[in-house]
């Protein structure tokens, strides 16, 4: 079961490496590991497992947070009380997206960012993302708002890009007026 201890900090310079393609089928190593980091995603977003477990909660993981330099990733997504939806998707691109920007209003958060950042992180409202499932079939995801929003931050991932990359420090809310708060 992966541990906090298991993903990497920000300071970690493996996080600015541009991951490679995966080919299929997968090896049994990378299916272990994407389990995992959707027990991890899945255990932290329900309270009595992530404090059992000792768990920072979190509903994105891109291989590269555990060192793996590997186009994967996983978001599991609380569609209502402790009930989830999971995506798994390798080799991902996002092939169109909407013209509307929006933004966390609390502010966007990090597995391997591990304080407050305050700031905004312009995304688009609304993103169709292609790839493959863990078998090597071709996949399409539709993905608005909050989901929509976990595709772009874990997809900067595999491109060795953090959330806090776009954030101006001198002026943190720069142009908040322009974009949609959620
Ligand atoms: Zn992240």
């Amino acid at each position: 079961m992966l541990k906090m201890k298991d993903i990497l900090d920000e300071k970690d310079k493996r996080l600015r490496l541009v991951s490679k393609d995966v080919t299929f089928p997968l090896s049994k190593e990378d299916r272990k590991v994407i389990d995992e980091m959707v027990e991890y995603l899945t255990n932290s977003q329900i309270e009595r497992l992530a404090e059992k477990y000792d768990l920072r909660p979190g509903m994105g993981m891109a291989a590269i947070q555990l060192g793996i330099p590997k186009r994967f990733l996983t978001i599991v997504h609380e569609v209502d009380e402790e009930e989830f939806d999971t995506y798994i998707i390798c080799n991902p691109k996002i092939i169109s997206n909407s013209t509307e920007k929006i933004y966390v209003e609390m502010g966007e958060g990090c597995l391997s960012v591990n304080r407050e950042v305050d700031g905004i992180v312009p995304r688009y409202a609304r993103v169709t993302v292609e790839g493959y499932d863990v078998d090597g079939n071709k996949i399409r995801i539709r993905a608005k708002e909050e989901l929509a929003i976990a595709f772009q931050h874990e997809i900067d991932h595999l491109n060795g890009i953090i959330f806090t990359d776009y954030i101006d420090k001198k002026n943190p809310y720069k142009d908040a007026d322009k974009y949609r708060a959620i």
